[in-house]
C-alpha cells in the first residue's frame, strides 16, 4: 500500500496502483535481461491494444510527454512543410512552436478558451491554406479541459485533404477517452505515462500508423534530431518486440516495468469498460459541481473531457484560499493554466486508477474535500 500522502488529483501525475509502485521498487535489472526484453515487448504490443490499432508502430522512450511531440514532428516534418494546428488551448500553442522548430510553416485554427473550432472552420482552413503535410489535434487540452471530437475532425480531413497526416496529442486522453486509431484513420498518437496510463512521469509514448511510417521512409532530407530520430529508435523497438537484445540509449527499466503493470490492469478491465467508467465518473463529478452552482470551463458537456474537470471558482472565492484549503483536507488540485483565464478556474484530475475499485472512492474523497474547502472559503452552497 502507498504511504499516507495527500491524494494527487491533478491532471497528471496521477495516483499509482500498488502493482505500479511495486514495479518501481524492484531490484536492479539489466535492460537486456530476457525477462526485461519480454516485458518491454509486451508493453509495445499492449499499447496497440489500448489505441485499438493492429498495425501502428509504437515508440516508448525516456522523457516527458513533450518528447513524444519531438519524436513525431522531427521525423514527419521537413523544412517548408505546411502544418495546421487545431488549437483549443495552451498545448496547441506549444505544438505550433514544436512544429516551427523543425521548419514547418504553421497556421492555427483557434477557438476561445472553453470552445473548439467548428468543423466548417476546419474545412475552410484546410482548403484555403493547404495542402498541409500534417494537422495536429489536441484531443483533450489540459489547460481548458476541452475535448475535441477527433473522429469528426478526422472525417473532415480525410474528405477534404486525404494526404494530410493526422496527429493526435493524446497525452491527456489515451486510456481514458476512446481513440480508435485504425477505424478513424489517425496517423500518429502521442502520449505520456503519467496521465491516464497511470505510471510515474518519465515515459514518452508515440504510435505511428503504417502511412506515417511510409511518409517517414520517403523523407527527402535527413532527420534534424539525434536522440529523437526514429532511425535510432525503430530498430530498438522492433528488437524488443521480436524479443531480441539491442541498445541505443538505456531504457528506464523500472518505469517500463511500471507501465507493463499498468497496461495489464487497463487491459484486464477492457478498453470499452475503461472508457465507460471514465465517462460515468466524469458525469458524476460535473453533475455534483454544477449542483453546487459552479460553472465548467468547457462550453458544453459534449466538449468536456472525461478524465479531468476544469471549473471556474465561484464569485468571491479566492483561488489560493480554495486550493490550499483542499490541500489541508489532503487533496491536491491544480490551478488554472490558460493564460487569459488562469486566475479564474481550477482543475481536477480523475483519470487512471480512480475508475477501479477500491480507488473509485478517491473521487468522493476529492468532492468531500472540495465541498469543505468551498465552505471554508466563504461560499454558500445552494440549499438542496
Ligand atoms: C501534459 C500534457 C502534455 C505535456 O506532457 P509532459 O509530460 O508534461 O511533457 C502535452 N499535451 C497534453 C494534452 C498534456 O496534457
Amino acid at each position: 500500500m502507498a504511504a499516507p500522502h495527500k491524494l494527487c488529483m491533478i491532471p497528471g501525475p496521477v495516483e499509482f496502483h500498488e502493482d505500479v509502485l511495486a514495479a518501481m521498487a524492484s531490484p536492479a535489472l539489466s535492460h537486456i535481461a530476457p525477462s526485461f526484453i519480454d516485458c518491454f515487448g509486451r508493453v509495445l504490443e499492449n499499447l496497440r491494444h489500448v489505441l485499438l490499432t493492429k498495425s501502428a508502430q509504437p515508440f516508448v522512450v525516456a522523457g516527458s510527454g513533450t518528447l513524444g511531440w519531438d519524436l513525431a514532428v522531427a521525423n514527419l516534418i521537413e523544412k517548408g512543410d505546411k502544418a495546421l494546428v487545431h488549437n483549443t488551448g495552451v498545448f496547441g500553442d506549444r505544438m505550433g512552436d514544436c512544429l516551427a522548430t523543425y521548419g514547418a510553416e504553421v497556421s492555427h485554427v483557434r477557438a476561445p478558451p472553453g470552445h473548439r473550432p467548428s468543423l466548417q472552420e476546419i474545412e475552410q482552413a484546410l482548403t484555403a491554406d493547404g495542402p498541409f503535410r500534417m494537422i495536429t489535434i489536441t484531443h483533450v487540452d489540459t489547460s481548458t479541459g476541452v475535448l475535441t471530437d477527433i473522429q469528426a475532425v478526422a472525417e473532415v480531413v480525410r474528405r477534404v485533404s486525404p494526404d494530410t497526416l493526422i496527429l493526435v496529442d493524446g497525452v491527456c486522453s489515451v486510456a481514458a477517452e476512446p481513440i480508435r486509431m485504425d477505424d478513424w484513420g489517425i496517423d500518429v498518437v502521442t502520449s505520456a505515462g503519467q496521465k491516464a496510463l497511470g505510471t510515474p512521469p518519465g515515459l514518452a509514448v508515440v504510435l505511428a500508423s503504417e502511412r506515417a511510417m511510409r511518409v517517414f521512409n520517403s523523407r527527402k532530407t535527413p532527420v534534424a534530431a539525434y536522440f529523437a530520430s526514429w532511425n535510432r529508435w525503430l530498430p530498438i523497438m522492433q528488437s524488443y518486440e521480436k524479443r531480441t537484445p539491442s541498445y541505443f540509449g538505456t531504457p528506464p527499466v523500472q518505469l517500463i516495468m511500471a507501465m507493463d503493470a499498468s497496461l495489464k490492469l487497463i487491459l484486464s478491465h477492457g478498453m470499452e469498460k475503461i472508457f465507460a467508467e471514465h465517462a460515468a465518473a466524469s458525469d458524476h463529478v460535473k453533475q455534483v459541481l454544477e449542483g453546487w452552482g459552479l460553472k465548467l470551463v468547457p462550453q458544453s458537456r459534449e466538449a468536456a473531457a472525461h478524465a479531468m474537470t476544469a471549473v471556474y471558482y465561484p464569485e468571491g472565492v479566492a483561488a489560493s484560499a480554495l486550493l490550499s484549503s483542499a490541500a489541508a483536507h489532503n487533496v491536491v488540485l491544480a490551478g488554472g493554466l490558460h493564460p487569459t483565464i488562469a486566475a479564474k478556474y481550477f482543475r481536477i484530475g480523475h483519470m487512471g486508477i480512480t475508475v477501479y475499485e477500491p480507488q473509485r472512492k478517491y473521487i468522493e474523497t476529492t468532492l468531500d474535500a472540495l465541498k469543505k474547502a468551498l465552505v471554508e472559503s466563504g461560499y454558500q452552497l445552494p440549499s438542496q
